[in-house]
């Protein structure tokens, strides 16, 4: 798909950011392209067509892409935020860092047996996106699925996380 190639071709690599050694996939210039950010949207939702009642995004990055995918399925979305962030912190969970531990929380606003699409801009680890699977199943909800724009591979994400759908993938 030339469009999903060229979309691809505009996450910039970061060198030693935001600490030396690391590369990091900075998608904002594919955030701001309008037609890159059209097709990686309908990339991110197209296996879950019709599985999904509500879309959750991870702070940051993933609000930016869980609110256009909201909007392109024509569903709620639910921000995951970091510890301390929401008004009313209902369920958390904690998880390993590289170095020390995170907190990630979810408001308890959705019914029991809702079903989730977990929206995130990178895949690392997996750290986050398997503790915002825990999160969402915590409060009785259920993931339809877990959608990623960017995979980095060999570092053991897609085994934390479980079954995954990623548009782009490091080489
Ligand atoms: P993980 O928990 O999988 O190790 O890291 C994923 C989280 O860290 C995601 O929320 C993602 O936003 C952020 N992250 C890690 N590496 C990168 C990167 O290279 N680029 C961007 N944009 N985010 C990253």
């Amino acid at each position: 798909n030339p469009e999903l190639a060229r979309a691809e071709s505009l996450i910039r690599e970061i060198a030693d950011y935001p600490e030396p050694g690391i590369l990091f996939r900075d998608i904002t210039p594919l955030l701001a392209d309008a037609e890159a950010l059209r097709v990686t949207t309908a990339a991110l939702l197209e296996p879950f067509t019709g599985t999904f009642d509500v879309v959750a995004g991870i702070e940051a990055r993933g609000f930016l892409l869980a609110g256009a995918a909201a909007i392109a399925a024509g569903v709620g979305l639910v921000p995951i935020r970091k510890a301390g962030k929401l008004p009313r912190p209902a369920a958390s969970v904690d998880y390993a860092l590289e170095y020390g531990t995170a907190t990630i929380e979810m408001h308890d606003d959705l019914p029991a047996g809702t079903r989730v699409l977990l929206i995130d801009d990178v895949l690392a680890t997996g750290g986050t996106l398997a503790a915002g699977r825990r999160l969402v199943e915590q409060l009785g909800c259920v993931v339809a699925g877990i959608s990623v724009l960017f995979e980095i591979d060999g570092l053991g994400g897609r085994e934390l996380t479980g079954d995954l759908h990623t548009v782009f993938r490091s080489a």
